[in-house]
């Protein structure tokens, strides 16, 4: 008698295999599917001049929000916030929004307004309209759930998978402050279980707390690449980490990588920071995610154009594939890069 295999644990597989490995099964030849799973958004063709953008992100309390610090507009705005991210990421425009909700009874119709507020907020900024959705009740903890429904001129579209040896490696505005301004709230609140009495010392931190709990899509960032005439030849946000996502646009595009560590801009406040909880700054930059930064290349004609861009920075450069994907540091030593990004399933 054949041995029944024991059930094997997610935890064996990272969240992108385990995506991989679920969606195996399915191929389509539908034509007008341009880009399927594996990128910021799907991309589907409307007709000869118009992509459909759609894309869905989940957020979990205890796993992407904490209640006890995250105001609930707050998390209302981000909700939306990280959804329209990935159209940036797709150098396109987000029109439509769905909100879905998975509500225990611990919650206030209160709580949920404010929730609301937020998502009001986000949609005049991004300028969306609020189309639809669902609720639920769910046994403990919210989740938030939205879909984003955005377009792009077909020439306008940018995946992971463009990207050319040569080409140049850009980021927008800077990196690691979500990330150290997730240290810091997590800090207080440690303070804050053991005597209740202190009252939360966030003084000083006010540009990393609001990477944290509210970061901006760079909607902006894509219209400015309009008007200087520049179509990335990939392009994907950084939600897990500057150096996950190099690896995403490295294997989508099949090129290798050197990145520069000096060179990855950053907030002084973000790296004094980073020096007083004895995290190296860089590794912040590299590993700490929820920047919502765009992270893209160019062609080498781009260059001047994005180098006398104050909303960019030039971090590294594709080389061939076989050559490997390298971090190099202040020293001129390359290391092979890796993502230690978020491991929800650890
Ligand atoms: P992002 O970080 O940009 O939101 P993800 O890393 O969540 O993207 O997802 C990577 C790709 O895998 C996307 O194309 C997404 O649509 C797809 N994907 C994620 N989870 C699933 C799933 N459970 N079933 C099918 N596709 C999925
Ligand atoms: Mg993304």
């Amino acid at each position: 008698m054949k041995q029944q295999e024991p059930l094997r644990n997610i935890s064996e597989l990272g969240e992108f295999s385990l995506i991989e490995e679920l969606t195996r099964d399915f191929h389509s030849d539908k034509k007008e599917i341009i880009v399927g799973i594996g990128d910021d958004a799907a991309a589907i063709s409307l007709d000869n001049k118009t992509v459909q953008l759609i894309s869905t992100d989940l957020l979990v309390e205890g796993v992407h929000f904490d209640p006890m610090y995250t105001p609930y507009k707050h998390l209302g705005y981000k909700a939306v916030a990280v959804n329209v991210s990935d159209i940036c990421a797709m150098n396109g425009f987000a029109e439509y929004i769905t909100v879905s909700l998975a509500i225990s009874s611990k919650y206030s119709i209160e709580a949920l307004e404010e929730l609301y507020a937020g998502i009001k907020a986000a949609c005049i900024q991004y300028n969306l309209e609020l189309v639809g959705g669902d609720t639920t009740a769910a046994p403990f903890g919210l989740t938030i759930s939205i879909t984003v429904f955005g377009k792009v001129h077909k020439t306008d579209l940018v995946t992971r998978s463009g990207a050319k040896v040569y080409d140049l490696l850009v980021v927008s505005g800077d990196l690691g402050g979500a990330y150290m301004g997730l240290q810091v709230l997590e800090r207080e609140k440690e303070v804050f279980k053991t005597n209740p009495e202190i009252q939360p010392d966030l003084d000083g931190f006010d540009y990393i707390i609001q990477r944290q709990l509210k970061p901006e899509a760079r909607r902006d960032v894509v219209g400015i690449l309009k008007e200087l005439k520049v179509t990335p030849t990939s392009m994907i946000d950084i939600s897990d980490g500057l150096a996950s996502e190099i690896l995403h646009l490295c294997k989508s595009s099949n090129v290798g990588c050197h990145v520069y560590g000096e060179k990855i801009p950053m907030d002084t406040q973000t790296v004094q920071t980073s020096i007083d909880f004895n995290i190296d700054p860089t590794t912040a930059a590299l590993n700490g995610g929820e920047d919502y930064e765009l992270l893209f290349t160019i062609q080498q004609k781009d260059l001047e154009i994005i180098q006398s861009n104050p909303n960019f920075t030039i971090i590294g450069h594709m080389t061939d594939e076989k050559d490997g994907i390298y971090h190099i540091d202040k020293q001129g030593a390359a290391v092979t890069l890796k993502a230690q990004g978020w491991k929800h399933f650890n």
